[in-house]
């Protein structure tokens, strides 16, 4: 039954085109009446997306660059999976080629340094100028400093967070590697909002998973500084307790108020103290930098971290920033900061230039759907899925039916969908 429902609320994605079907799609079309500049700034989960739908859904009338400096992208998504040795970074690569060569998006990778909303153009880290009719912002997240982090700054170099994957993955990876079953692993969660909300109760499994297989044992601590778990409750309390009994241990209400790196222990705010062989520690998160450091008011939603935007089309709230829009992670709604739906988001982003270019109607009940497997073990995994809906009431999306579904525990099948899922999302994104 609960697959059943799973499998309905991925059919449900923004505008009703699921990504398993969107990635059939046809043929570009020579969309006359939709005509515009539109520059799309960020090649991860959303940016991506909207740059290929604004062109698939929009015609060669729509003109799309895409401004991002790397020139692979490194999905965070399966990026535990690559600490444990179950993937490599290069499976998680991704390019722009086809972006380029299918859709016609012109890539140019850069940076954004900044951003005239008046004059309605943006500039790039090698001072070239690009100008917009619409921008969109997909520069996904950056970190808050650590709390008192001390220790020499070689020690201090092994605290990584491996919240973005690339070289701190590899990192990461190689401190566990080289773990014994006597050694602990130290993972602090921050306060939410943070990317991914089952993505760090993952890790701790896929590590404890790890450490069990193939060093004989040895301990995961978990340090969270919300009150309790925040995704997929029933099937992380059931890997804690009984499928990793006597690794994980889970500290809920436990923020950190210090790290030192030398030696290699952190003290929560309640006073208590653990020490690790590795301390992977994920800093509290807000926008990427371009939206809290642009200094043109960006950051006006969630405690000024986040953007604010209106999700019918994803445009700032924010009334001198008119044609700007930001999708993703680095959007404050009531959706979690997850790939899928960056995936979907872009979608009612995409949609919403076109129409405003055509002169025509914006959709007033756009439908998001977030899916997130996660691995328990090598060969099980778990799921959650929820459907949101455009509540006019409140100008906010609002979870639908009974919010969200969980798996019921996890399972082989279970890790089968996600390899599945993974190809799928990633091709509707990159393909
Ligand atoms: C361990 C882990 C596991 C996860 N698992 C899942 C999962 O199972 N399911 C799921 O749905 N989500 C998952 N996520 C979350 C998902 O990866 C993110 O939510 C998603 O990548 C967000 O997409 P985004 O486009 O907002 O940001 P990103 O994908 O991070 O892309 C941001 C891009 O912007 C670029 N950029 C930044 N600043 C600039 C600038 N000034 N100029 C130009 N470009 C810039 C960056 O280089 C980057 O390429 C996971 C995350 C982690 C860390």
């Amino acid at each position: 039954m609960r697959r059943r429902q799973f499998l309905q609320n991925i059919g449900a994605t923004a505008l009703g085109f699921s990504f398993l079907q969107s990635s059939k799609a046809g043929q570009l079309s020579a969309n006359a009446a939709a005509i515009g500049r539109v520059v799309v700034v960020g090649g991860g989960m959303a940016g991506t997306t909207v740059a290929k739908f604004l062109r698939l859904w929009g015609g060669t009338g729509v003109d799309v660059t895409l401004v991002e400096p790397n020139s692979t992208y490194y999905s965070n998504i399966f990026s535990n999976m690559v600490l444990t040795g179950e993937r490599t970074l290069s499976q998680l690569a991704f390019n722009y080629s086809t972006l380029n060569s299918k859709y016609g998006v012109k890539v140019q990778n850069h940076s954004v340094n900044s951003i005239d909303p008046v004059g309605k153009k943006v500039t790039l880290s090698n001072g070239g100028i690009l100008p917009y009719d619409r921008l969109v912002l997909a520069p996904g997240i950056d970190f808050e400093p650590l709390p008192s982090l001390s220790g020499t700054t070689a020690n201090q170099a092994k605290i990584v967070h491996a919240w973005k994957a690339g070289t701190q993955t590899t990192s990461l990876q190689n401190q566990i590697k080289a773990m014994t079953s006597k050694d602990t692993f130290i993972l602090t969660i921050p306060p939410a909002p943070y990317r991914c909300p089952p993505g760090p109760y993952e890790r701790a499994c896929v590590v404890a998973d790890y450490l069990k297989r193939t060093k004989g044992g040895g301990k995961v601590v978990i340090l969270d500084a919300n009150a309790g778990i925040l995704a997929e409750p029933q099937n992380f309390t059931t890997a804690f307790n009984i499928t990793h009994k006597g690794i994980i241990t889970y500290v809920p209400n436990a923020p950190i108020a210090s790290i030192n790196a030398d030696t290699m222990m952190v003290k929560t705010s309640g006073g208590v103290s653990y020490t690790g062989k590795v301390i992977n520690a994920i800093p509290t998160h807000k926008a990427g930098n371009l939206i809290t450091q642009s200094g043109i008011g960006l950051a006006n939603g969630l405690n000024g971290k986040w953007a604010g935007v209106n999700v019918l089309s994803y445009e700032s709230t924010n009334p001198d920033l008119a044609g700007i829009h930001v999708i993703g992670d680095s959007s404050s709604t009531t959706q979690p900061k997850a790939g899928h739906i960056a995936n979907a988001e872009a979608k009612v982003c995409a949609d919403a230039i076109i129409q405003i270019f055509k002169g025509g109607v914006i959709n007033q009940s756009p439908i998001t759907n977030s899916s997130c497997f996660t691995p328990i073990t090598k060969t099980t995994a778990s799921w959650l899925s929820v459907v949101y809906r455009y509540d006019p009431a409140t100008g906010k999306m609002a979870p639908t039916g009974n919010g969200v579904t969980e798996s019921n525990g996890a399972t082989s099948e279970n890790y089968e969908d996600m390899l599945k899922w993974f190809n799928n999302l990633m091709a509707d994104t990159f393909s």
